[in-house]
């Protein structure tokens, strides 16, 4: 099965009525690929999103930013997946990183969360990625698989799932992931989503420097993954790419084979979001 291509936005804890509904109206009016090549997913704060529902182009979709662990009573601040449900809202993003720094999500609260809201049947943005003191420290890898592996022993079903590797050091600071080190690290996380094979981690510790090599070495472990694992869910899970996506590096991002989209927090609020979108043609 093919991976569609993603661009998610989000918005984070941004915007006033009249900002969303000017984002709402660039949107609406926006020449962008066809449903049947790009899926759109804006994520506004909760206050709006009916108003976004609503009033948005229907091919495009609505993702909360969050939701909680398990079924809604007394946890106040928090909304539950059974609510986001009960508006019609199809997606929710978790485990992004801000939460995980800010509110020190844990990596098992994360892998709760999102078997949770895929029951309810919500589908999911879930978040990963490693801080700059993680990558120069070598763990980047470690850090990943901790996360995925957490995901990944609560579901079993991904289809519902969208991977958002987002190293912590390229979100808003506009330092990107080269295209090479995001598709590393997609290569990565999603062997050890499926599974934990020390063989393959090791080599994976070896080359994580070495770009060239991880495009090949991804390569042949796709071929073992569909050989080995499950070939349906290595070939139609999507992992996209986010940290400083903007108009000017989508493209030569996007043209990367294992990079299936984008999670965009900033440029999302601007008119380049369209350009974001257009970049999966
Ligand atoms: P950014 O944020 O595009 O502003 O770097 C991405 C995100 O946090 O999802």
């Amino acid at each position: 099965m093919g991976r569609k291509f993603f661009v998610g936005g989000n918005w984070k804890c941004n915007g006033t009525t009249e900002e969303v509904k000017k984002i709402v109206s660039l949107l609406n009016a926006a020449d962008v690929p066809s449903p049947d090549v790009v899926e759109v997913v804006v994520s506004p704060p909760y206050v709006f999103l009916p108003v976004v529902k609503s009033s948005l182009r229907p091919e495009f979709h609505v993702a909360a930013q969050n939701c909680w662990v398990k079924k809604g009573g007394a946890y106040t601040g928090e909304i539950s997946a059974e609510m986001l449900v009960n508006l019609d809202i199809p997606w929710v993003i978790l485990g992004h990183s801000e939460r995980r720094a800010i509110l020190a999500e844990s990596n098992e609260f994360v892998g709760d969360k999102v078997a949770y809201a895929l029951a309810q049947g919500l589908k999911v943005i879930a978040c990963i990625g490693e801080t700059l003191e993680q990558r120069e420290a070598g763990s980047t890898v470690d850090v990943v698989a901790a996360q995925t592996k957490a995901i990944a022993e609560k579901i079993s079903d991904w289809s519902n799932v969208v991977l958002a590797y987002e190293p912590v050091w390229a979100i808003g600071t506009g330092k990107v992931a080269s295209p090479a080190q995001a598709q590393e690290v997609s290569w990565f996380s999603f062997i050890y989503s499926i599974n934990s094979w020390s063989k393959l981690t090791y080599v994976f510790h070896i080359s994580n420097q070495k770009n060239d090599i991880m495009m090949i070495f991804g390569a042949a472990t796709l071929k073992w993954l569909q050989t080995n694992v499950s070939p349906q869910v290595a070939a139609s899970t999507r992992i996209i790419y986010g940290g400083s996506v903007n108009g000017g590096n989508c493209k030569e991002l996007a043209a990367k084979p294992d990079v299936d989209g984008f999670l965009v927090g900033g440029a999302s609020l601007k008119p380049e979001f369209i350009d974001i979108i257009k970049s999966a043609e």
